[in-house]
């Protein structure tokens, strides 16, 4: 069967997470799609907390739709996403040094403070890399620096791109999905597909390969459309650290619709 998903989400776990498990689960299953991959923020949560939210994820899981547990971990600049969480680790930070089996572990927004040195790349046992974060690229299209950043890595060492939305609120919903070819519909065999590359991320008539590759006259409009998003958005986060350094409230509803856009 042929399923769709979505990765990096906060939910109300997060300390800026708006949006409940339960009613996540409500949004998307009836947006269409069949998985979510939660992504909260270890920072906001404790060991207690973590087994909550594998049980919540458990539980809110059914025959039609399932929610993966995951959390988002820092290393000083760097971001991670491990998805698959089962509560067995004792401690959860040693997961981004060690490489875990059936859990995935994808470098978030790479680009987020600039490019990534390859070395530093090295050092971490990664499954993947996010090539598509809507909140730091855009929704419409992958990053073409982390595009081209995959394709080297991807000479020496056997790692894919994912896509992932950092969903907060609503207007963070319309981005990038995971479409995968499922023989069970387990979290397992969702986990197995992702570990081995056998997924698309897709938005609207967008198709992109696990390995980064997009059909010819897409590359073109990516190689030329996202520079030009990053920028966009670039933009739109200084005149919003600007706003805050001056103490000026701009409507929330200007915000949302440019976000809702973008
Ligand atoms: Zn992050
Ligand atoms: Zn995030």
């Amino acid at each position: 069967m042929q399923i769709k998903g979505v990765s990096h989400l906060h939910s109300k776990y997060s300390h800026d997470g708006e949006i409940s498990l339960a009613e996540l689960k409500e949004y998307f299953k009836e947006k269409g799609f069949q998985f979510l991959l939660l992504t909260e923020h270890l920072h906001d949560v404790s060991e207690q907390k973590i087994r909550q939210i594998i049980d919540d994820c458990r539980l809110l899981s059914d025959r039609e739709f399932i929610i993966i547990p995951g959390l988002e971990l820092k290393d000083n600049n760097k971001h991670f996403l491990i998805i698959g969480i089962d509560g067995s680790q004792n401690n959860i930070e040693e997961l981004i040094k060690k490489s875990p089996p059936n859990k995935i572990v994808i470098w978030a927004h790479p680009f987020f403070t600039g490019a990534p040195r390859e070395e530093e790349i090295k050092e971490y046992p990664i499954d993947g890399l996010e090539i598509w974060n809507s909140v730091y690229d855009g929704k419409t299209f992958p990053r073409w620096q982390a595009l081209k950043l995959l394709e080297k890595l991807r000479q020496r060492k056997n790692l894919y791109g994912f896509c992932g939305i950092d969903f907060h609120r609503f207007s963070h919903a319309g981005g990038p999905y995971l479409s995968l070819e499922l023989q069970n519909f387990s979290q397992d065999d969702i986990l197995k597909n992702l570990k081995t590359g056998n997924y698309s991320m897709e938005r609207g008539n967008l198709v992109v390969g696990p390995d980064g590759n997009l059909a010819g006259g897409q590359k073109t409009k990516v190689k030329l459309m996202s520079p030009l998003i990053c920028w966009m958005l670039g933009l739109v986060r200084f005149v919003s650290w600007l706003a805050y350094v001056l103490k000026i409230s701009p409507p929330k509803k200007i915000k949302e619709s440019i976000r809702s856009k973008l």
